[in-house]
Order: structure tokens, then C-alpha cells, then sequence
């Protein structure tokens, strides 16, 4: 007699559009050995400020209650600060989970989301969620977007667009002449999303704000976030300025009560705190451009960055150069076969990276 056959091996059914996803993978997480330094996620390294750590723990007494979903005082400060109207404003879980929520208002089976590459690792990992199609256009040699080539990619299928100024990881941001010759090209009815999450780091006067051309266009729309210049990226807040019918949809496919009254009442307290925040971003500015220029001595190629970090192609090196700086007590970013990004972060931390780099460039002649 036959035993049966053992059952096949059963469990809830997921969505093959899931099948082959990387998973987000930010390096180490916080929390790390004494003398070790994170400049693996482009965090801000300044502290909270006194004034808004507090209104963030004030929130904690009403731990009970539900954030204000409408977040009436954040949206009226965003919109007094931005002079955008109340109604063009979304808030998010991190300006990701806003990027994600523009997918699902916008794309699905079928259809097409486009975007330069390397950039955002956020941006296929969301499209191949929804079930769209990506379409990556590779960066030029210079690391910058192929703009013309993201016009000609534009087909009847194509739903939105990420532009990533300044992109990450190569820091290159977009001047304006390209950027508006780009959005002529596209269609009114394909939403382009110019993903600015370090817009304040931008010194290059060529360089538009990206509120001037939504104003100016009903099919953009603008992502911001309290996490990098703000320094908030552990509270998860992140904004978009769209115009209706997008910011609708935005309301609609916002997860209820995702984000925090702790996290609304900072970004409120930070906006009213932004010359202090700025003056930090200033001197990140300056360090960015110390690092760059050391590395530059060193006879490294660095892209010109816009951004709060550097991108160092390194091909086949980019393992052994992480695994360096690790051993040294730093985590980088690798992006295997193709570079490395850094984080301009603490002065020590810096100064740690720049001693890899020269040791490193010094051995491989
Ligand atoms: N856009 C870009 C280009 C980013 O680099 C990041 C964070 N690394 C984000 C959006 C998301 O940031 P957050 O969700 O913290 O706002």
C-alpha cells in the first residue's frame, strides 16, 4: 500500500510581481559601535535642536490619540512658507511613501513609470510593486540626466516620471534650460515628479527650484522632505506640491494616520527654526565642497554635487573600497560593479573617508 502523497507545501499566495524584488537595503542601521561612523544614508549629522526635540516629545502626552489626519497646523505652515495653496499639499511617510503613493494614483499593469538610472533605488522597487513596467534611462558619462533620451522614451503607455535633481547617488542636479526643455516634451497628461528631497543643499544658481515650474505647469509635481536638510529622516515626514486632481489622489492613497503628531509638530517647529537649519546646511555645503576638493587633489574623478554626498565611480573596486572604509570605521554606500556614495557627514568621519581614499588611490597607482 502507498502512503500518500505528503501535501504540497501551502501558505498564503503573494503577487508574482513581488517575485525578485530587492529588498531596501539602507546599510547599517543605527546604533553603532563608539568611534564608528554611519555615511551610508545621507542623514543629516547635526542633532535635533533643542526646541524641536521638545515639541516632538510634547506630542508623546497624547500617545493615546490619533495624530490630526488633516494636519491642519502643518499644512498651514507648509503653505505659508511655501506660498502654495493648502489644497496643493500632501504629506507622507517620508517623501518615499509619497513617491510610492504617486505610483499607485498613477500606474499600474501596463503601464509605464520612467526614470534616469542609476537614481532613487526607492523608484523600481515601488513601480515593480504596483505591477507598471520600469523604463531606465542610463545616465550620461557626465552622471547626469539623459533628458533627451527620457523625452524619446515617453510612450501612449508612460504614467509618470521621476526626475531626481540632484540625483541620487551621482549629485548631479538639473539647470533649468534642460529642464524646461524637457517638460515641453512631455504630454500634459503624464505627471512628471521632480523628486528634490536635497533641494536645500543646491548652490548652483542655474539649478530652478521646482515649485517655479509647478506653478508654471499643472503636470508637475514636487517632492520634499523634512529628512535630510531638516534632519529629521528618523520622524518620516515628507511632502509633495501638486496640483488637483494629483494632490486629490494623494489624499486618497495616503495610508490614514501614517504620519505622527510628533513628526507633524516638528517639521513645524523646523520650519519655524529653518535660519538655524540652514546655517547647518551651509556648512555641509562647505564640507561638501572641502571632500570634493581633497578628493579631486587626490586624482579622484567627483562629480560636481549639488547634494549632502559624493558619488566616487568605482567599477570593480567599489566592494574593496567599502570593505576600507568599513575597516576604518566608516559605512559607505557601495552600489556593486558600479560606485560608491558618501555621505558628507561629521568633520572626523570625513576626514577618515578622505585618508581611505588617498591610501586607496596611492596603492592602485
Ligand atoms: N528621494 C530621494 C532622492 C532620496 O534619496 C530619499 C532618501 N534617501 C528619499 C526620496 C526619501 O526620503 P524620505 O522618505 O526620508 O523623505
Amino acid at each position: 500500500s502507498q502512503e500518500p502523497a505528503a501535501p504540497p507545501v501551502s501558505g498564503p499566495r503573494l503577487r508574482a510581481a513581488l517575485d525578485g524584488i530587492p529588498a531596501y537595503s539602507p546599510g547599517r542601521p543605527a546604533g553603532q559601535e563608539p568611534g564608528s561612523f554611519k555615511l551610508s544614508s545621507n542623514e543629516n549629522p547635526y542633532p535635533p535642536l533643542p526646541g524641536v526635540l521638545e515639541t516632538a516629545v510634547a506630542a508623546m502626552s497624547s500617545l493615546n490619540r490619533y495624530p490630526d489626519m488633516s494636519a491642519a497646523a502643518l499644512f498651514e505652515a507648509l503653505a505659508e512658507h511655501f506660498a502654495v495653496p493648502a489644497g496643493h499639499l500632501a504629506l507622507g511617510t517620508g517623501s518615499v511613501g509619497i513617491a510610492q503613493q504617486l505610483i499607485q494614483a498613477t500606474a499600474g499593469p501596463g503601464d509605464e513609470v520612467i526614470y534616469a538610472w542609476r537614481s532613487f533605488e526607492a523608484y523600481p522597487i515601488i513601480t515593480q510593486i504596483s505591477g507598471a513596467t520600469s523604463v531606465r534611462v542610463p545616465l550620461t558619462a557626465t552622471e547626469e540626466h539623459d533628458l533627451p533620451a527620457m523625452a524619446d522614451a515617453i510612450t501612449d503607455r508612460t504614467r509618470l516620471i521621476f526626475v531626481c535633481t540632484p540625483n541620487n547617488p551621482t549629485g548631479r542636479a538639473i539647470r533649468r534650460a534642460g529642464l524646461t526643455a524637457f517638460l515641453d516634451r512631455v504630454p500634459a497628461d503624464v505627471l512628471v515628479v521632480l523628486d528634490e528631497a536635497y533641494r536645500e543643499f543646491v548652490r548652483d544658481e542655474q539649478v530652478p527650484d521646482g515649485l517655479e515650474l509647478y506653478r508654471e505647469r499643472p503636470n508637475v509635481c514636487v517632492l520634499r522632505t523634512f529628512s535630510k536638510a531638516y534632519g529629521l529622516a528618523g520622524m518620516r515626514v515628507g511632502f509633495a506640491v501638486a496640483h488637483e486632481p494629483v494632490a486629490a489622489a494623494l489624499r486618497k492613497t495616503a495610508v490614514p494616520f501614517g504620519v505622527s503628531q510628533a513628526a507633524q509638530n516638528a517639521a513645524i517647529a523646523s520650519l519655524r527654526a529653518e535660519d538655524a537649519l540652514l546655517a547647518r546646511v551651509d556648512a555641509l555645503v562647505a564640507e561638501r565642497g572641502r571632500v570634493a576638493a581633497r578628493l579631486a587633489e587626490q586624482g579622484w574623478t567627483v562629480p560636481e554635487s549639488q547634494a549632502n554626498f559624493v558619488w566616487l565611480r568605482l567599477g570593480e573596486d567599489t566592494s574593496a573600497f567599502a570593505a576600507a572604509c568599513e575597516a576604518a570605521g566608516v559605512t559607505v554606500r557601495p552600489f556593486a560593479g558600479e560606485g560608491v556614495r558618501v555621505t558628507v557627514g561629521e568633520t572626523e568621519a570625513n576626514d577618515i573617508v578622505l585618508r581611505v581614499a588617498g591610501e586607496f588611490r596611492a596603492a592602485r597607482g
